[in-house]
């Protein structure tokens, strides 16, 4: 069973309080394809550049990304540059190129609709995003959606729309409270879930993640890996729900995800997102081995279980 992970490929500039890299592999379906790859097999539908190193190419062969979704168009790849606070959480976007990504018009493979069984529609402009749906059709068992404040603020009623059409959708807490217009993380949950989607979930940075689902008692939270030091949290939202749907398509369920998989799916996720923020872009969580992530598994599950 595959993944299909639809987005932005980017070349990042980012600078943290101790050091700055350019030309970085980034953008949402890198991370979430290279971390979908770990647990299942994955496929990216994107656009670059011709510029597009490489490189980079050869980094998600070594993946085993399936790479038939990604085009290539005249022009240059999109490029986002942002600069990180001193407590590393928060962050300000310096830069955005949108280049190749301004007049993209997603275009799904035959044979990747076929095989996809969780799209991921990662943080796109939405109307990328119900593109890809349109040509999925009803084949997909999950659909899941990331967003961001930008879509919120410039595109409210297209993700109002695409809402309905998902069955899952991942924010983080900032955007929760602004999208439902609450303080409370728990009210904004349960007012976007009544908003369409089966389930929510909304990432808390380095404080973990919540999931919520439409059925009674459906409430799970978790923290992250406690992390001694963060060198480049970009992409960990991105990773995150990567890990998330790769896990779950590792799953052999011939029906519907029952709640505690996707429990479990939310903390396999987590501690794939720990990894992306260890390095400047992917390095970490490319280099990742099931040895490490069993064992940072195990040591997770022994800080979070009690008597
Ligand atoms: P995250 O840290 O999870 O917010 O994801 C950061 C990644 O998102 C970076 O690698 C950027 O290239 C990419 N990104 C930033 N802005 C956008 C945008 N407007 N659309 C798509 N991807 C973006």
């Amino acid at each position: 069973m595959s993944v299909l992970i639809a987005g932005s490929v980017a070349l990042d500039r980012v600078k943290t309080p101790k050091d700055e890299h350019g030309d970085l592999l980034g953008g949402s379906a890198s991370y979430a394809a290279i971390a979908a790859s770990f647990f299942s097999p994955a496929a990216l539908v994107a656009v670059v550049g011709k510029d597009f190193p490489e490189e980079h190419v050869e980094l998600f062969k070594d993946q085993n990304v399936d790479l038939t979704g990604l085009e290539y168009t005249d022009g240059e790849t999109f490029r986002w540059s942002g600069e990180y606070h001193e407590d590393m959480n928060s962050r300000d976007t310096l830069d955005v190129a949108l280049n190749v990504l301004e007049a993209w018009e997603p275009k799904i493979p035959a044979e990747l609709v076929a095989s996809t069984k969780i799209a991921v529609l990662a943080n796109a402009h939405p109307e990328n995003q119900h593109a890809v749906i349109d040509q999925l059709g009803d084949n997909t068992k999950l659909t899941i959606a990331d967003t961001m404040d930008l879509w919120i603020t410039i595109a409210r009623d297209r993700l109002d729309d695409l809402l309905k059409r998902i069955d899952l959708l991942v924010l983080n807490d900032g955007e929760a409270k602004q999208m439902m217009e609450t303080t409370n993380l728990i009210t904004a949950g349960h007012k976007l879930l009544e908003m369409g989607p089966r389930y929510v979930i909304i990432k808390k940075g380095e404080h973990g993640a919540m999931l919520f689902g439409k059925e009674k008692g459906e409430f799970f939270s978790t923290g992250a890996f406690p992390l001694h030091e963060v060198f480049d949290p970009t992409g960990a939202g991105d990773s995150f729900i990567g890990g998330f749907a790769g896990y779950l398509a590792s799953l052999d369920r011939p029906g519907d995800y029952e709640f505690s998989d996707l429990t479990a799916a939310v903390v396999r996720g987590s501690i794939v997102a720990g990894y992306t923020c260890e390095s400047f872009s992917t390095h970490k969580l490319q280099a990742l081995t099931q040895e490490e992530f069993d064992a940072r598994l195990a040591e997770f599950r022994g800080m979070t279980t009690f008597s």
